[in-house]
């Protein structure tokens, strides 16, 4: 760990995901001394465990539809993602030798669909820039003014980021516990994004269809709608659709205790079509038989109905296949989260994402408070912020 005594000025950056590297390069860009402090052995854990699904960095839609993708904050991000619209996202990537591609959703990943040559590639530029990195540092606030660790150590740094990530998938080294080091600014509670949900379905139906995946539906709550893919599993329902519309979900139950959902298990065939295909008579055939046969239902859609058939639906067969009604009572834990939601007050933060009451201290990435779909706007939005408390910190030092 670095000592008290320095003749010049230096920055330091919590954290070594992508928020913190990216204010760490920002910085180191502008000739300042800066030094990252990571909890975890390695750096950028979360970064190469989103590398798992492809890393999907950033969405190629129009400007202002990206932004409003940050729902309520969306008009905060939107002056940050300006300053780091996709195409610099995109040249950044490919500056560290990682050729990028649009996917047919649009979406935008680098070729090698994986994050290890990306982060190794940039440690290793940061490493030519004499950012220093010191890992199985663990901060833990302040003492005399000099950033703090757990092994007693301290560094006074003269400007610091905080980018501590949020609170899911704590065994990657973000884990919330920041919260009770900053405790004069207003967080708003970390919460669970992206997330699956619990859904008040019989233990018989979880356990036999737990695992097993509910392809090609239209998932709907309120006046949202996606298609998509969910995964039944022990306990509820999680993927990609349900992802989605986590955030009313979310918010839906904390207001009423739960929230209806419905599925549409054949989004791809209208209602009378078909009412058709089910007004053929039935005979000796069971009524999963005749399901998956007319209505061409997988084994945990047709469980799905029985179940519903089971506790009183009396809505016809078709509309039941349209609409299938779903109870959720809350979300998965936030540790199975792809994100979290809440963080810092953005009104804790001024322009240069400085914390105003900590002059000097930064702050960046997803333990800000906004959250976004899965879709590439979780990575944009941490890159977008890192770069952002990056440059206050060079006007801080240099002003
Ligand atoms: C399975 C999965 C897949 C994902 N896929 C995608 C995707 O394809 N596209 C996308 O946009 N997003 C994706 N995400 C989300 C994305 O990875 C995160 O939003 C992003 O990594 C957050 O960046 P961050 O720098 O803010 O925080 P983090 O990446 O969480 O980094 C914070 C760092 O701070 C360190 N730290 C925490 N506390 C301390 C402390 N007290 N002292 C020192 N260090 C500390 C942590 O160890 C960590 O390394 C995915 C997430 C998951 C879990």
């Amino acid at each position: 760990m670095p000592t008290a005594l320095r003749s010049h000025r230096c920055a330091a950056v919590i954290g070594g995901g992508p928020a913190g590297l990216m204010a760490a390069e920002i910085i180191a860009r502008a000739g300042i001394d800066v030094s990252v402090f990571e909890r975890m052995p390695g750096l950028g854990r979360k970064l190469l465990i989103a590398g798992r699904g492809g890393l999907n960095l950033t969405h190629s839609e129009p400007f202002e539809q990206l932004k409003a993708h940050y729902g309520d904050a969306a008009a905060w991000m939107g002056s940050r993602l300006e300053a780091f619209p996709p195409p610099a996202l995109i040249d950044w990537c490919e500056g560290l030798g990682q050729k990028t591609f649009v996917g047919s959703s649009g979406r935008i990943f680098p070729q090698a669909m994986k994050a290890s040559p990306l982060l190794r590639a940039w440690i290793k530029r940061l490493e030519d820039m004499n950012v220093r990195f010191v890992t199985r540092a663990q901060w833990t606030g302040w003492s005399d003014g000099a950033l703090a660790f757990a092994d007693g150590t301290t560094y006074p740094a003269d400007a610091a980021v905080l980018a501590l990530g949020g609170a899911s998938w704590p065994r990657l080294g973000s884990d919330g516990s920041w919260t009770r080091s900053l405790p004069n600014v207003e967080i708003v509670p970390l919460r669970p994004a992206n997330c699956g949900f619990i859904a008040d379905w019989s233990p018989i139906l979880r356990m036999r269809y737990a695992g097993s995946p509910l392809k090609r539906i239209r998932l709907s709550f309120g006046e949202r709608a996606v298609e998509g893919e969910a995964m039944m599993t022990s306990q509820g329902l999680e993927g990609g659709a349900v992802y989605a519309l986590a955030a009313p979900l979310r918010e839906a139950i904390v207001r009423k205790g739960a929230a209806l959902c419905h599925i549409d298990l054949r989004p791809d065939v209208s209602l009378e079509a078909l009412a058709e295909r089910l007004a053929a008579e039935r005979g000796k055939a069971s009524l999963s038989n005749f399901l998956r046969k007319r209505a061409g239902l997988p084994p945990a859609a047709i469980g799905l109905i029985q179940e519903a058939l089971h506790t009183g639906e009396t809505k016809p067969l078709p509309e039941l296949i349209k609409s299938l009604p779903v109870r959720l009572t809350a979300p998965f834990d936030i540790a199975r989260a792809i994100s979290t939601a809440g963080g810092i007050a953005l009104s804790e933060l001024n322009a240069h994402l400085m914390l105003r009451r900590h002059p000097g201290v930064f702050a960046a990435g997803e333990m800000l408070d906004w959250e976004a779909p899965t879709g590439g706007y979780l990575l944009h939005g941490c890159l977008a912020t890192g770069a952002a408390a990056g440059h206050g910190v060079v006007s801080w030092l240099k002003s």
